[in-house]
């Protein structure tokens, strides 16, 4: 890999700006590392910006094969938002690829769009990845949870106007016709997942905590021992014991995990599994931020019922 990298940086060099696609000069080129971070840099960031994801919908977040093009497309932002929490630290190897000085950490190009988050699932002790946890940080799904949008999108807002001084006023308009715009998709979420409140799910990857908090449902088990670490066959017979004695209806799955076995260990249960976009984009019709809400509040709603 390390040797690869330094073919490509070599390679770079040589092609200089030649392969760089045309967009359109006056606007901001923004990278983000996971879709929906680029939902969301859109919206606030209208026609002022040109937004590319690193990874997309259907990917696992944790883990990303940082490609050429990857690179390319760093290697030409003015602007990098990250999700940070550890989920994304596979960018900072691109980003080192890329050799960008306007996005490395600490550059006023980079923003960490986790600022002022408020980490659920903190681990109580010390862990690292070479525990094989992907969570040492706490939990780093917070971006599909509407009620951090408003941080997100303030996040995004002040990195913007960072470099575009003289634009905030049009980024904090664009902020606030969204925020809008949710608040009133938030009525109707809120609506059709209310009569279920304290209904109990069971999670493949724990990557729900926050949106599941946010609508009163309860996280009774995940099928990973720990984050990021394939479940155990005792692991997994006491979680089936667990959904059969609680009357569990619903095993969620991330469109990247194993569905397969989300699909026999809820067939085994008695309960449904029930794929969800645990990006935008991660499943069929959810290409906006709003979109994969709906898709998501709608197949638990549906599959609670
Ligand atoms: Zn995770």
């Amino acid at each position: 890999m390390r040797h690869a990298l330094g073919i490509f940086i070599a390679a770079l060099a040589v092609l200089g700006p030649l392969h760089a696609p045309a967009v359109a000069k006056d606007k901001i080129r923004v990278v983000t590392t996971i879709p929906d971070l680029k939902a969301l840099t859109e919206e606030v960031g209208g026609d002022l910006v040109d937004v590319e994801s690193l990874a997309r919908g259907t990917q696992n977040a944790h883990e990303l094969e940082i490609r050429p093009s990857l690179m390319l497309k760093l290697r030409r932002a003015d602007l990098l938002v990250e999700n940070g929490l550890e989920l994304d630290s596979w960018a900072e190897v691109a980003v080192q690829g890329a050799n960008n000085p306007k996005i490395v950490r600490g550059a006023p190009g980079r923003i960490d769009a986790s600022r002022g988050v408020q980490v659920l699932d903190v681990p109580a002790a010390r862990v690292d990845r070479s525990m094989g946890d992907v969570h040492p940080l706490g939990n780093p799904h917070y971006s599909l949870d509407p009620g951090q949008a408003p941080i997100i999108t303030q996040n995004i807002v002040d990195g913007l106007a960072r470099l575009a001084p003289d634009q905030r006023a049009v980024f904090e308009k664009n902020r606030g016709a969204f925020l809008a715009r949710l608040s009133d998709a938030m009525t109707r979420w809120t609506r059709a997942l209310e009569p279920l409140r304290g209904a109990k799910v069971v999670v493949y990857h724990p990557q729900w905590i926050y949106v599941l908090n946010r609508f009163g449902l309860v996280q009774a088990a995940a099928l990973e021992d720990r984050p990021g670490i394939p479940a155990s066959p005792a692991h997994l017979t006491r979680v089936i014991r667990q959904m059969k004695e609680e009357r569990i209806k619903v095993l969620i799955v991330e469109p990247w995990n194993d569905v397969k076995l989300a699909t026999r260990v809820a067939d085994e249960a008695g309960a449904k599994a029930v794929v969800l976009a645990s990006m935008v984009g991660g499943v069929k019709g959810t290409d906006s931020y709003i979109a994969a809400l709906d898709h998501n509040v709608n197949a638990l709603a549906q599959a609670l019922r």
